[in-house]
């Protein structure tokens, strides 16, 4: 185990939240390493100096209106309630391009089952040219 491995798992060995095993090789390797044994006892004195302090006091009614502003962030309106709130002419409008994009992919697509490999242009160029769109 390296210095990095080691410091990466200080804040657990500090904790000790850690399986016995990994805590025997990380002490261990502090009994060894003067450096990692300085960070591991800068560590233990913040963790230290931590739990001194006073418990914080939250303010009344801060868990509602975490949630609630939470909850606004998070709601958005439905498909459905969205398809209420369009108007007649929207929802022709958005039924009109629907249609119009199905009717676009069944050209497209029976134009494609029409290429033979033999055809002798690049399937755009057949394409465009059976659409009448090719200059
Ligand atoms: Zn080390």
């Amino acid at each position: 185990m390296n210095c990095q491995d080691v410091r990466k798992r200080l804040d657990a060995w500090v904790d000790g939240e850690m399986p016995a095993s990994e805590t025997e090789r990380i002490t261990g390797h502090l009994e060894n390493c003067a450096k990692c044994r300085q960070h591991a006892g800068a560590l233990r004195r913040m963790t230290t100096a931590l739990d001194r302090l006073p418990p914080l006091k939250t303010p009344a009614g801060l868990s509602q209106r975490t949630m609630q502003a939470f909850r606004k962030g998070i709601e958005r309106p439905g498909l459905a309630e969205w398809w209420r709130e369009l108007s007649l002419a929207m929802r022709s409008a958005v039924c009109g391009t629907a249609l119009a994009g199905l009717i676009c992919g069944a050209v497209l697509g029976t134009s494609l089952l029409s290429l033979t490999p033999d055809s002798g242009t690049s399937l755009y160029q057949t394409l465009y040219i059976s659409e009448g769109f090719y200059p």
